[in-house]
């Protein structure tokens, strides 16, 4: 059902975006009218379903397979010490119904993969990407490009992030990356990132989904953004649709 007005309570927790210029009643209805899924509930998942939540969003659903472990807790904003051995998504979604009951929360406790996707896809207006490998991201590349949902990357390690935002018409995942399933098998498990870098990757992409869903602006839009913690620096580089993509070149033209 469209909600085409928000309640007392809603305009008051939302007040603080609704008196915004760039981000006004239109947008938040929007925004309470989104549906998200979000794949992992872990480093990026935590902080960017926070965000969304927290922001008014309308519907998420959030889709993990692990259980939470003592080395997650030390950038996994949603777990605390007792949820260790408890199962992400559910933990997770408990939390995040706790900070907003208006949000419609789905946990779904599956590993992703081609036969699962379309269905997780189906009735969805924007995927944000919160996985921690190569090989996920391009099966949630194939499967956006299939169903034509827009996808929002994220990936972060060390002290380094990146996001991009693919609408299938336009290029996709593997038009930037090519088939670079070996590229870059690093893992925080084995290579390590600091607290604050999925939480900075998280939020730019959180940001990014908000100005898509409330505002249908795209600064992403064929767009890769790297964000070194080191050096502070940010820089964005441009790409373009591969024609002879083998995921997106029957797709738009
Ligand atoms: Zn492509």
């Amino acid at each position: 059902m469209i909600k085409t007005q928000l309640s007392d309570p809603e305009l008051l927790r939302y007040s603080r975006q609704i008196l915004l210029p760039e981000w006004d009643m239109d947008a938040q209805l929007k925004l309470a009218n989104a549906r998200v899924l979000m794949i992992g509930a872990g480093g990026l998942g935590n902080p960017g379903a926070q965000i969304l939540v927290r922001a008014g969003l309308g519907f998420l659903r959030l889709v993990d397979f692990d259980t939470i472990e003592e080395s997650n807790l030390q950038r996994q904003f949603l777990f605390q010490s007792s949820d260790v051995g408890l199962l992400k998504v559910e933990v997770a979604i408990r939390e995040l119904q706790k900070i907003n009951p208006w949000t419609q929360l789905e946990a779904i406790n599956l590993k992703v993969d081609l036969t699962s996707l379309p269905e997780l896809l189906a009735d969805i207006d924007l995927v944000l990407d919160g996985s921690d490998n190569f090989a996920t991201r391009d099966l949630i590349n194939q499967a956006c490009v299939e169903a034509n949902v827009p996808f929002l990357s994220a990936a972060a390690i060390g002290l380094e992030g990146q996001i991009a935002f693919f609408r299938p018409a336009q290029g996709c995942y593997r038009c930037l990356f090519g088939n670079g399933l070996n590229d870059d098998t690093r893992q925080c498990a084995e290579s390590g990132v600091l607290a604050s870098t999925t939480a900075v990757i998280a939020s730019l992409q959180a940001h990014h989904a908000l100005l898509y869903l409330g505002l249908d602006q795209v600064p992403l839009a064929n767009r890769l953004l790297l964000w070194n913690g080191t050096t502070m620096q940010q820089r964005i580089l441009k790409f373009a649709k591969d024609n002879n993509c083998p995921i997106c070149k029957s797709s738009g033209g």
